[in-house]
């Protein structure tokens, strides 16, 4: 049984997520720092959060394999006794004209972006609800509520992250367990240095506060939704994201 509260954070090897475990560590919460592929880049992460005193593990599970998530949670709740916080954080983008998208693209990112919050929902809830508490945070994307050209896969999985978010809310409120999102504008991260030169400058014209954000400007906004400060707000979406969506 872990003492400290405990945050699952899945895709937390880089970027957002990266940013997510850390900020939650540093506020006293033990993190499971999830990855699909990058084991040394978690185990930095890890490294990471013990030098500045706090607590963490990482652990492999691709949360587009159901099976894979219901061990995942299992083995986390027989190791440390209790989940307090889920981050839903783990994403991929394959992007393309819907023309010359394949059914594989269009596939491959529903499985991990939104199939993979269901999976990881749908095994955190049991563990939640007895618990009867319980906070979840998923992460959306500014494109699910605008589109963009290029991204319908993308688009249409963000987009169902926050049907997803507002209906688990609604199913899961009464037992004092919280479910909100948070849309993301542009944040510098691996996801968005595959873009050219070009793209980017052109992208930072349609953010009224002119520039990219940084993983921990999203950091903060997951860890307040995490938090007992947040303990009155569900089905919520959050933008972060110098303004571009309003
Ligand atoms: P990133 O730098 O590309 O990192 C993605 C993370 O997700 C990695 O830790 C990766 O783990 C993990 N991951 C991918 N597939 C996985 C799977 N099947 N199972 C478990 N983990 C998996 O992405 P990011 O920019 O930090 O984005 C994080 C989240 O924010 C995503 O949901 C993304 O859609 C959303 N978002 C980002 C932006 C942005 O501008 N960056 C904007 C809006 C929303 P491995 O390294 O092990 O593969």
């Amino acid at each position: 049984m872990t003492e400290k509260k405990v945050a699952v954070v899945t895709g937390a090897s880089r970027g957002i997520g990266r940013a997510i475990a850390c900020e939650l560590a540093s506020r006293g919460m033990f993190v499971i720092i999830n990855y699909n592929g990058s084991r040394e880049k978690a185990e930095e992460v890890k490294a990471e959060i013990e030098a500045k005193g706090g607590e963490g593990e990482a652990c492999q599970c691709n949360v587009a394999d159901y099976e894979a998530c219901r061990s995942f949670f299992k083995e986390i709740v027989r190791k440390h006794g209790h989940i307090d916080v889920l981050v839903n954080n783990a994403g991929i983008t394959k992007d393309g004209l819907l023309m010359a998208m394949t059914e594989e693209d269009f596939s491959r990112v529903v499985d991990t972006n939104l199939k993979g919050t269901f999976h990881c929902i749908r095994h955190v809830s049991r563990q939640m609800l007895k618990q009867r508490s319980g906070r979840i945070v998923n992460l959306a994307s500014v494109v699910g509520i605008c589109g963009n050209a290029g991204q319908a896969n993308y688009a249409a999985s963000k987009a169902g992250v926050i049907g997803l978010t507002k209906s688990a809310a609604k199913e899961l409120a009464s037992r004092g367990i919280t479910v909100n999102a948070i849309a993301p504008g542009f944040i510098r991260t691996d996801m968005t240095e595959v873009l050219s030169d070009k793209v980017k400058e052109e992208t930072a014209k349609m953010i009224p506060m002119g520039s990219f954000g940084e993983p921990k400007d999203v950091a903060k906004a997951a860890v307040f939704l995490a938090s007992e400060e947040a303990r009155y707000i569900t089905g919520q979406v959050l933008c972060v994201d110098g303004g571009m969506a309003m």
